[in-house]
């Protein structure tokens, strides 16, 4: 089979030039220049006919093809009518919403389009013979043309560039013909798969089927055209564009924050409807982070490496946190504005956060894993019913590793199970605290999921041992802080040097 003879006959059918190219197989770049890539293929070039007229050799005319110029194997999807179309309804959505620098393109076919490529496969069998395969598609299957023809020319007119991780474009098409086709295809099917009809009472036809079992080498041609037409009929719509939805990509921004508020909630504190704090962690840094990235505040999710109690602050390098924000409508921030955050956020004088930055997805794993393998850093603030002793303070100081065994405390235990968890401790360090002999300040580095304030005072046995029963007296705990998480992670950036201040400074 010649190129010029395949080339012939589907313009005799009325086949637009793009399509020619797939039934060529041409790939990649050879779509941009249509008629020097079928100049390359040895395909003569007819200027003049833009419809196909020309070129058909008197007896290869079926009546009446192709007159009213949509090519019935893409129903003008290749079209430059329909690439304005489509064009215009993109920019004519939200999109201009959306600060996004990468699209990709989703485009939800009709099964029509599939039924026009099965019967040109059908056609191309009966003209050329054997040298058109039954089970391999004679031509760059639709969906990948789109790929390789409309996403360039869209994200170039666009002004945007190409990213499966990018702002996705869902656009549905539909054909005129679809219901009917469809219902053809229906009865079709039952004729051409009467086995797995007979077992399964409704026959769910869909895209998927089409394409696996849809080909010459599993349906003859004879069936087909009991409900078809080879090579297809004539087309006089094109392919209509019924809907456009913007989905923004997940953006993931992180940084660590510093709990400064002993009367504040990680999350949300809601009990039997009624709020018992005025505000959460969570609450202040959507707050201030989501309206950037989001319209939708609500749908952002707020995870940290751990938590602490609302009465524990978490000083030092701070918690790491992640916001998982969906179909934002921003995928970039700025130095300068993340600073501008952080000072927002400051201003609540409860939390404040730093290095805060986007970050890729996968590097979500980092705060979801190893939790249990990483070492928390506390200072707790203890007081005993009597003056601290010599004897008490050198029990207390452990730089050694040992295991306590700890029952989930009674505090926790209305939405924790009842288990027994072997913990282990790093070290213990105490001094007595300046101007209080009986107050000591003890410095503990534990496995995370340490529950700190038992390990203190040992909740009446159910920590042991606890540092209460290794000094052998009552030991009360009144104030808590986190110092130290041993997560490395997201990186530290100083958003603060990103100023406009601070670039006048440096001139
Ligand atoms: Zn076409």
């Amino acid at each position: 089979m010649k190129n010029q003879d395949l080339v012939d006959y589907l313009r005799s059918c009325g086949v637009c030039e793009i399509c020619q190219l797939r039934y060529l197989k041409a790939r990649g770049s050879e779509y941009k220049d249509v008629k020097e890539t079928l100049r390359k293929l040895d395909v003569r070039v007819n200027e003049i006919v833009e419809n196909g007229e020309a070129a058909i050799s008197p007896d290869d005319r079926p009546a009446k093809k192709a007159r009213l110029g949509v090519c019935p194997t893409c129903l003008g999807l290749f079209s430059e009518d329909f690439q304005m179309e489509l064009l215009g309804g993109i920019l004519a959505s939200d999109f201009a919403k959306y600060d996004c620098q990468k699209i990709v393109l989703a485009i939800c076919l009709p099964m029509s389009l599939q039924l026009k490529q099965l019967a040109m496969w059908f056609a191309l069998q009966r003209k050329f013979g054997a040298d058109v395969d039954g089970s391999n598609p004679p031509d760059v299957p639709i969906k990948e043309a789109v790929k390789l023809i409309l996403h360039p020319i869209i994200c170039e007119k666009l002004g945007k560039e190409y990213d499966a991780n990018g702002l996705m474009i869902n656009i549905d098409l539909t054909h005129k013909l679809e219901d009917e086709e469809v219902e053809k295809l229906v009865k079709l099917n039952r004729e051409a798969f009467p086995a797995k009809a007979a077992y399964q009472k409704r026959v769910e036809i869909s895209r998927g089927l089409l394409e696996k079992q849809y080909q010459p080498s599993k349906v003859k041609a004879e069936t087909f055209e009991k409900y078809f037409q080879i090579p297809c009929s004539n087309v006089e719509e094109p392919v209509r564009l019924t809907s456009i939805n913007l989905q923004g990509p997940l953006i993931c921004v992180a940084g660590r924050y510093r709990k400064l508020s002993r009367e504040l909630s990680h999350t949300p504190w809601i009990m039997n409807g009624q709020r018992l704090m005025e505000d959460s962690i969570e609450e202040i840094i959507i707050r201030h982070v989501g309206p950037h990235f989001a319209d939708k505040l609500d749908k952002i999710t707020f995870m940290s490496s751990g938590r602490e109690d609302v009465d524990v602050r978490c000083l030092g390098k701070g918690r790491p946190f992640v916001l998982e924000i969906p179909n934002a409508l921003n995928s970039s921030l700025s130095k300068e504005q993340a600073y501008k955050m952080e000072q927002a956020v400051d201003a609540s004088g409860k939390v404040s956060i730093l290095n805060l930055q986007v970050v890729a997805r996968e590097d979500l794993t980092q705060i979801k894993t190893g939790e249990e393998q990483k070492r928390k850093f506390y200072r707790a603030l203890c007081a005993l019913n009597e003056p601290v002793s010599v004897e008490v303070l050198k029990k207390l100081q452990i730089p050694q590793s040992f295991e306590i065994q700890q029952k989930t405390p009674i505090r926790v235990l209305h939405r924790r199970p009842l288990h027994t968890r072997p913990r282990t401790i790093y070290s213990v360090k105490a001094k007595i605290q300046r101007g209080n002999s009986r107050a000591l300040v003890i410095d503990i580095v534990t496995q995370a999921g340490t529950y700190i304030k038992e390990l203190v005072h040992g909740e009446f046995g159910r920590t042991t041992p606890s540092l209460s029963s290794i000094v052998g007296k009552p030991i009360d705990i009144q104030a808590l802080d986190v110092v130290g998480i041993d997560l490395e992670w997201p990186p530290e950036v100083d958003n603060s040097l990103h100023t406009e201040e601070a670039h006048q400074n440096k001139r």
